[in-house]
């Protein structure tokens, strides 16, 4: 049933989450209004930056966007998950489901998603805790976990080798009819136990800290997408389920000015900026929902990867982040106004 009623919603959901003021930030905090006690609130306003007109009037105006879910700086990943953990767990019933973190370096994703009480090891957990309920009716599960990276628009096994990354070419390949994409050279973990996870998550960030160097935080600067592929058998009614979790820990959205960007930088900033817009192109091509209708998965790596769990009857939902500084405004708002374009979809 609640599938069902997902679909009435549509099947792209928009949630915001304002990151708290941390120790560390020493900044003013922008003005944000969200109820934040309220249990369901939907609203984010933003105070713009004051004008002062020439009769020396100071004026602001107010920015108010509205989402599925808005979380403020008090919440936790506990009570976010909870929000999602139906999205999750209707991958055990054969559905592709995609998960972003999308914003500015800074605001959150990483907390958001990978960190250790994140999106990533909840959403685990939920899966192996359901799918041990769903033995007694006869279901058998097996989980396949792979984390990939996107960075410069080449493909990195997280899992692999970090002397191999940017080197090794991997190849992208999707069976529509079995709605089965696979990664040639990428390694796939049996997921069978939390240890096993665990493991797997420790890998893949010693991985990405070899692959750093001091001039380039690179986890900021690449897409991060942990792909959970759920295969179940019910061994009393014969049925047979696939479905694919995908979780994303978007590249940092900032726009940087040129004079900031040159070499390497340039080319990072471009490929990051081409991503984020053909993600959000391929999103407003699917929401027009017409038939047959040309969707541009091919524009970038990212959503070439993601296809078959973008498209058809899979379902979206993106958290924009938020960051509490007067210092971020301008990019807070440029990112409501893309989540805003993704939720109006
Ligand atoms: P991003 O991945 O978007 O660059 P991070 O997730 O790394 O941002 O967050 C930046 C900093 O803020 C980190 O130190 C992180 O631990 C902290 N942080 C982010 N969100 C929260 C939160 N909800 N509660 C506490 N600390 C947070
Ligand atoms: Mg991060």
């Amino acid at each position: 049933l609640h599938n069902q009623v997902q679909e009435l919603k549509g099947n792209i959901r928009v949630f915001c989450r304002v990151r708290p003021t941390l120790a560390v930030d020493d900044q003013e905090p922008a003005k944000i209004g969200f109820p934040d006690a309220e249990a369901d609130s939907k609203e984010v306003a933003i105070q713009g930056p004051e004008q002062t007109s020439a009769m020396g009037r100071t004026t602001t105006s107010t920015n108010s966007f509205s989402f599925d879910r808005v979380f403020g700086p008090s919440s936790q990943n506990g009570e976010i998950f909870e929000e999602i953990s139906q999205l999750v767990q209707s991958a055990l019933d054969g559905y592709n489901v995609c998960i972003f973190c999308y914003g500015q370096t800074g605001s959150g994703k990483t907390h958001t998603m990978s960190s250790a009480d994140g999106m990533i090891p909840l959403a685990v957990k939920q899966i192996y805790d359901t799918a041990r309920g769903l033995e007694e009716k006869g279901w058998k599960y097996t989980m396949e976990g792979s984390f990939v990276e996107v960075y410069n628009e080449n493909l990195n096994d997280l899992l692999g080798n970090a002397s191999e990354f940017d080197k090794k070419k991997h190849e992208i390949r999707h069976d529509v009819e079995k709605n089965k994409t696979t990664i040639t050279g990428v390694q796939t973990v049996m997921l069978d136990s939390p240890e096993r996870l665990q493991s797997m998550l420790e890998r893949s960030s010693k991985n990405r800290i070899v692959a750093a160097t001091n001039a380039n935080q690179r986890s900021s600067r690449s897409h991060s997408v942990f792909i959970l592929r759920l295969i179940g058998n019910n061994s009393i009614t014969g049925e047979h389920s696939e479905g694919t979790l995908n979780l994303v820990d978007l590249a940092g959205s900032e726009r940087l000015s040129h004079s900031q960007a040159e070499g390497q930088r340039l080319k990072e900033t471009q490929n990051i900026n081409k991503s984020l817009s053909c993600l959000g192109d391929v999103i407003g091509a699917l929401g027009q929902g017409k038939d047959g209708a040309h969707v541009p998965y091919r524009n970038s790596k990212l959503t070439y990867l993601l296809q078959l769990s973008l498209g058809g009857n899979s379902k979206t939902l993106m958290f924009v982040m938020i960051s509490p500084l007067q210092a971020h405004l301008s990019e807070t708002l440029t990112s409501l106004k893309f989540a805003t374009k993704v939720h109006n979809t």
